[in-house]
């Protein structure tokens, strides 16, 4: 199982400020992720995909 390299340097990053993880998230910034299976089309033509906060399961939505 392969990894995208930037997402290895990230987790390397991660790993020493690991306790902060739970007060980024108070604090509004949460660790996005796409959610590719709940990606869809609406009516209007616009995409709107789903995404979730790795560290605290919060999910949002993004018309682009
Ligand atoms: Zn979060």
């Amino acid at each position: 199982m392969t990894q995208p390299t930037d997402l290895t340097a990230f987790k390397r990053k991660r790993n020493r400020d690991r306790a902060s993880g739970k007060t980024l998230c108070k604090s509004g910034f949460h660790r996005w992720q796409d959610e590719a299976r709940k990606q869809f089309d609406v009516s209007q033509g616009k995409l709107v995909s789903v995404q979730r906060c790795e560290r605290c399961g919060q999910t949002k939505t993004v018309v682009s």
